[in-house]
């Protein structure tokens, strides 16, 4: 059986918490011996997908976030997951640019930030429901 390792984190949506999340993930994938650019990246996209539920999802109130992350083989895999407002049209929220919040500082750049610094990223959502954005990144050998 391929060896695999795998921890939940579930918290509070406060900002405080984004920093948890960040330093969670980049502490669980020093195992697979990361470079400092590996592990910036990954927080990276950490930070925006749960800046995302935060602000987005949750609309600045307090619910859970559920951010998991699995080592298996060589990569990396973080699904973070929220049961908030959900998204409607998944393409087109992922496109560079677009927000549905320009006036309050947003830039339209999550999604993007998020394929840039990931090797894969999935966002399967649904109105009313919430938002799973699953992401993979393979750590050089
Ligand atoms: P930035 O990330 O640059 O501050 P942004 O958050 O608006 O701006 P993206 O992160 O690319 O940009 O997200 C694009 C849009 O997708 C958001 O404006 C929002 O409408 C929607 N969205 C993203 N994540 C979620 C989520 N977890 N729940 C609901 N809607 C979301
Ligand atoms: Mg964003």
């Amino acid at each position: 059986m391929e060896h695999t390792n795998e921890m939940t984190l579930i918290f509070d949506s406060r900002p405080v918490n984004e920093g948890l999340a960040r330093v969670t993930a980049a502490s669980f994938l020093t195992q697979l011996n990361p470079t400092l650019e590996e592990v910036a990246d990954v927080k990276t996209a950490v930070s925006e997908a749960v800046t995302n539920c935060i602000i987005h999802g949750y609309e600045g109130e307090v619910h859970k976030i559920r951010m998991d992350l699995k080592l298996a083989g060589g990569d990396l895999f973080v699904d973070i997951t929220d049961h908030g407002t959900g998204i409607a049209d998944v393409k087109k929220a992922m496109e560079p640019l677009y927000t549905t919040k320009p006036d309050k500082d947003r830039s339209g750049m999550g999604f993007t930030f998020m394929e840039a610094f990931m090797d894969e990223i999935t966002v399967e959502s649904a109105p009313g429901k919430g938002t799973c954005v699953r992401m993979k990144k393979t750590i050089r050998r």
